[in-house]
């Protein structure tokens, strides 16, 4: 019986890989794809990590999981949470491979805190709360410990190491180096069927050193030759060791894959889209954007902070958006990224001012000033496409959506910006929707279609032989597990469960991850 072993470097774009394939940095990556097939691995909309970890470990769209940005508002308030494994509406393959008595090892797969109960071995990935358990066993990060390992969990936050690039990379290297050695341990001494893991080292790096590994970064080519660029190169270098290692644990008739969540495109100019609705006239700020706005700012920030600890709002304004709702007939509803807007509309949202019988009206005006929106600096449009929700969400959880979605154009973040449009400061990439596959095993053909990675869960499934409990979006990929190959639905109902049945993160836990979205870039 063949296994499954899944590699994903967290927003990596050929666009990226292939010059450093080409000067021969990725060695064992290059000998993955001479044995296999390669292709651009298409991502959810929205293009973000937070929305698309979900629909890998389901099958799939944003729509019938329901997870659409690193926040949830609980329903009726302004309160919002980070989400977690708990904000998944539907049945994870994990689930799947549990009833069939498959065995796992998952490894920072984000948004699998809390960790549900496998079968097999799991370390929680995505932003997790300090001091808790992020591991299924409860235990195995103290078996790791007494083996004389570590996981470090979260890190490589930035948006704090803003103009230290060297130091920034330090953490990076160091903490990838400690998962790397104790992803090495739990495959020699667990069981599995499936091994995925997760490297967010990609993405992170992507976001704020694009400029210097970038080619289509216009600072690429001054950037490229200094030692911070060849720091910057060595993140990868650092993970195509990782992958030599992990198939030296390979048998010739595993499956082997190697993806990306979304692809990666750089960005010279940014947005922020509550003050892009507030140059239109659609939001008003709330006063307390004075002490809230400034927080993502070096210095600055610290003192927000201060004043955030003072005025004891921990927990009880958790995560607040800046927004005088009683005065903004629009606003932004995927923070992560910007690429969400909805209608303030009375009767579904708390506070709405907008008459549902002017909804399409109000919508459509918005949809149309956002997309002829032009940047003043350099003449072209920030917004590439522009959708209605009903025209990307189908599924039912479409009532959840945003009400307007968007895609940035080549050179624009939709968000990390201090006002409506300027010019980027640390943030030098953001995501796209093309990522990356490389598949390699005994039945594995070139891909006649372009994949999609709600088509993993099938695929994963089909590779191992389990049926699945849920019909899926996506499909089973023939070119990589033969055409033979098809998985079986079960009816099955629920979702894995999940040890506790206390909140899933408590208000201080809430304000701990916030602290650490932002060091990401993610909240301002
Ligand atoms: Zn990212």
């Amino acid at each position: 019986m063949s296994r499954v072993i899944l590699i994903a470097w967290d927003g990596a774009d050929w666009r990226i890989l292939d010059p450093l394939l080409e000067r021969g940095d990725l060695p064992n990556l290059q000998a993955l794809i001479d044995r296999g097939c390669k292709s651009v691995l298409k991502s959810t909309i929205p293009t973000h990590s937070w929305a698309a970890w979900p629909s890998f470990l389901t099958g799939v769209d944003p729509a019938d999981h329901g997870v659409y940005d690193i926040l949830e508002t609980v329903p009726g308030t302004h309160k919002a949470y980070p989400v977690t494994y708990k904000s998944i509406k539907e049945r994870t393959f994990l689930a799947d491979l549990t009833a069939a008595g498959k065995r796992q090892l998952l490894l920072d797969v984000p948004l699998t805190f809390p960790a549900p109960e496998i079968n097999g071995n799991l370390i929680a990935g995505g932003v997790l709360p300090k001091g808790r358990s992020v591991s299924f066993p409860a235990d195995l990060q103290d078996t790791l410990s007494k083996a004389g390992l570590e996981w470090p969990i979260n890190g490589m936050s930035w948006t704090t190491y803003r103009n230290r690039p060297d130091a920034y990379l330090d953490e990076a290297l160091a903490v990838t180096g400690k998962r790397i050695k104790a992803s090495e341990w739990l495959m020699d001494n667990t069981e599995w069927d499936l091994f995925a893991t997760v490297w967010v080292s990609v993405d992170r790096t992507q976001h704020c050193l694009s400029n210097y590994v970038a080619p289509d970064h216009p600072d690429f080519a001054k950037n490229t030759t200094t030692a911070i660029g060849a720091k910057t190169r060595s993140i990868y270098k650092q993970l195509d060791d990782a992958i030599g290692s992990f198939l030296q644990r390979s048998k010739p008739d595993d499956l082997i894959l190697f993806i990306s969540d979304h692809g990666f495109q750089s960005c010279t100019r940014a947005l922020h889209m509550d003050h892009l609705l507030h140059q239109f006239g659609y939001l008003e700020f709330s006063a307390s954007n004075a002490i809230f706005g400034p927080m993502q700012w070096g210095p600055v920030r610290n003192v927000a902070r201060k004043v955030y600890d003072k005025l004891g709002l921990h927990g009880k304004v958790s995560l607040p958006q800046s927004v005088n709702w009683s005065k903004s007939q629009a606003y932004t509803s995927i923070r992560s990224t910007g690429e969400g807007v909805s209608i303030n509309l009375a009767g579904r949202d708390p506070d709405g001012i907008v008459d549902p019988a002017d909804y399409e009206e109000v919508r459509a005006k918005i949809m149309d000033r956002l997309s002829s929106f032009v940047d003043p600096k350099t003449g072209r449009t920030p917004v590439k496409a522009i959708y209605r929700r009903e025209d990307v969400f189908k599924g039912k959880h479409a009532d959840t959506a945003p009400d307007i979605l968007m895609e940035p154009a080549e050179g624009y973040s939709l968000t990390h910006a201090k006002s409506a449009i300027e010019d980027a400061d640390w943030v030098s990439g953001d995501h796209r929707m093309d990522g990356v596959i490389v598949a390699a095993g005994p039945g594995v053909q070139p891909f006649a279609t372009t994949p999609m990675l709600i088509d993993m869960a099938p695929t994963i499934l089909a590779a191992l032989d389990a049926p699945a409990g849920i019909k899926h979006t996506g499909s089973v990929l023939t070119s990589v597990v033969g055409s033979e190959a098809s998985v079986k639905s079960e009816a099955v109902a629920g979702t894995v469960e999940i040890a506790d049945e206390e909140p899933t993160v408590t208000d201080t836990e809430a304000d701990e991850m916030e602290e650490h979205l932002r060091g990401l870039g993610y909240l301002e």
